[in-house]
């Protein structure tokens, strides 16, 4: 039920089965990866599953302390190249201004997107507005430039902190 609540966008999440959320964000990058070809290793998807710990942005070195507890193994290059597999197939993003990845709810495509980032509680909700992606292109294009990706971060006050 709440799966298909969660669907679309994740704006005001409030208080929900975030389990479902995670459940779905690894069943997701399941079929993004098989459909992709590329392996879905267990390093990577422990820290997809960090990434997917709640629903704020989250550091790579978070990620890193964490993992090190579990794994020995675990540095920062393997962190790094874990994000960066997971950022390729388009199941994170990573927010610029925050220096910090969150998890993509519909990798499908390459799609562009607009971060709604509470600066109170820190959520972090993504939407796909196609009239401001085409708007920016079309603007950038009055300019004589071309636009190849586009990540619109806002920074405010989400729904359940205003
Ligand atoms: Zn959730
Ligand atoms: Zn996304
Ligand atoms: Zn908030």
């Amino acid at each position: 039920m709440g799966a298909r609540r969660e669907g679309k966008a994740l704006a005001n999440t409030g208080r929900h089965n975030h389990q479902l959320c995670v459940a779905e964000a690894l069943h997701r990058a399941e079929t993004v990866c098989k459909d992709s070809g590329a392996r879905m290793t267990s390093l990577r998807r422990m820290v997809l599953e960090q990434v997917w710990r709640g629903h704020d942005a989250v550091k790579a070195y978070d990620i890193l302390a964490w993992l090190g507890r579990k794994r020995r193994s675990a540095n920062p290059p393997t962190v790094y190249r874990a994000l960066q597999f997971l950022q390729r197939e388009g199941l994170v993003h990573r927010l610029e201004s925050l220096n910090a990845f969150v998890g993509c709810s519909q990798p499908r495509g390459n799609h562009q997107g607009q971060f709604l980032i509470c600066g109170k509680c820190g959520q972090v909700s993504e939407m796909e507005a196609r009239e401001i992606t085409r708007l920016v292109s079309e603007s950038a294009k009055a300019k004589g430039f071309i636009t190849h990706r586009q990540t619109i971060e806002v920074h405010g006050v989400c729904g359940q902190c205003a």
